[in-house]
């Protein structure tokens, strides 16, 4: 098996020799002291933030954990507090629509340098799955300077690698038009929107060999149906705008990622009381950036949960490996003491229709859940109807005596060669939360 080429990066970028996890924890370390000073130096939310905190005082992993967090409300409350640089330095800036009622929206700003850091990961990143045989199709946006398909396109323009930046799947049709003209072999997109394609148009989709599922976190039984029917190899990135859009990814070994451990510092806490748990354990997803001149960012809180495998990666790399991302803390929804609905659940459950094209869930009070669901072929609806409705029902029976019942509707598809939004942004709805928030 190829080790994964992320561990030839990282040892050329941070210089450590001998190339072992020890002398890349001291490395990381000695980034995180001068992530610390610059960022107290140049930006207002960190010189309030670190507050008596002296960086060169920082000289373990223990004084390390003492540090606060940051989070996405800092972020939402006060962008511009976190800039390091004069806005005129800056040469992107994502803006990222949140949810709640503040207005306020989380803007995220990059250098030049800072971008062609994340092209460099994209560069290796990619060479876990692909070579400059293969021919890449990028169903993220990438129209504009500085989005994710831009650099991706960039970091395989380096190794010659013919890719076509398409942007959201939004047209089946001239999708699967590409993948022919190209002999397009490898996809990289969003999972649902990708699951999407392969069951609109499994003709076009039979040449494709590889997929590397971004942004999101994968259902099992996605992937599953992607391999089983085509035979793809299916690869997970994780990462998400705030780390520069790239975190980690899988080798072959297909088994969870190895991390961007050259630019980024990663730990696992507990979501309650903040401590970092053991290996293995999940918890929530916290990172530290390195050498970022625009915007630092000092054990930023995900909301992502992830855990770090305690076995070495079968692809024999020196490099941590973590597990597959189980989803986001806030699609936990809490019904009752101890009594929870979880969107990743649901979704294993939903996603095994193969010709569900789209679905809505919503917690209408604690005991009321309803699904409204959209099937491409209409025919036998109200018995997967049904179907949905006594599994939903039995996953929420297992909780003893707490009752809640399911309701299933069905919802018409407007057009169905185009792609359907309200599956791309996958939620659990709460309209108790949403009364409250108004
Ligand atoms: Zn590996």
């Amino acid at each position: 098996m190829k080790k994964t080429p992320m561990e030839e990066w990282i040892i050329k970028r941070t210089g450590i020799t001998p190339a072992n996890q020890n002398k890349l924890v001291t490395y990381q370390l000695k980034k995180i002291v001068e992530t610390l000073s610059y960022a107290k130096k140049n930006s207002a939310f960190y010189q309030r933030q670190l507050e008596g905190i002296d960086p060169e005082q920082i000289k373990s992993w223990d004084d390390f954990n003492h540090l606060p967090f940051t989070t996405a409300d800092d972020i939402k409350n006060q962008p511009f507090a976190f800039l390091c640089v004069p806005q005129s330095r800056i040469d992107r800036i994502v803006t990222l629509n949140t949810s709640g009622t503040s207005g306020n929206k989380k803007r995220i700003f990059f250098t030049d340098t800072d971008l062609q850091k994340t092209v460099d990961f994209f560069d290796y990143g990619m060479r876990s799955l692909i070579d400059c045989s293969d021919r890449v199709l990028v169903l993220l946006p990438g129209n504009t300077f500085g989005t994710i398909g831009n650099l991706l396109k960039k970091a395989l323009d380096r190794t010659k690698t013919t890719c076509v930046v398409y942007g959201l799947l939004t047209d089946l049709d001239a999708v699967e038009k590409i993948i022919v003209e190209n002999e397009i072999n490898c996809i990289v997109g969003i999972p649902i929107q990708v699951l999407y394609l392969s069951r609109m148009k499994q003709d076009g989709f039979k040449s494709i060999e590889k997929v590397l599922l971004s942004t999101d976190y994968v259902p099992q039984s996605l992937a599953f149906e992607l391999n089983q029917k085509f035979g793809c190899q299916v690869f997970n990135h994780y990462g998400m705008t705030e780390m520069g859009y790239g975190g980690g990814v899988e080798c072959q070994a297909l088994n969870g990622y190895h991390l961007r451990e050259g630019d980024l510092y990663f730990e696992i806490i507990d979501p309650v009381y903040g401590e970092p748990v053991a290996d293995g354990v999940y918890g929530e997803i916290v990172f530290t950036s390195f050498d970022r001149e625009a915007m630092p960012l000092i054990r930023y809180r995900t909301g992502d949960i992830g855990a770090f495998s305690q076995a070495t990666c079968q692809c024999g790399t020196f490099l941590r490996t973590m597990k597959k991302v189980e989803g986001r803390l806030k699609n936990r929804i809490h019904l009752e003491d101890g009594i929870y609905v979880d969107l990743k659940a649901l979704e294993e459950i939903l996603l095994a229709f193969e010709d569900l094209v789209d679905y809505q869930l919503t917690v209408k009070d604690k005991h009321l859940f309803r699904i409204n669901v959209a099937f491409y072929n209409e025919e036998q609806s109200s018995e997967k109807e049904n179907h949905v409705k006594m599994l939903v029902q039995e996953y929420f029976d297992k909780n003893g005596d707490f009752s809640i019942q399911v309701e299933v509707a069905r919802s018409q598809l407007q057009n169905p060669d185009q792609l359907v939004n309200s599956m791309v942004k996958r939620k659990i709805v709460d309209l108790r939360r949403e009364k409250r928030d108004v």
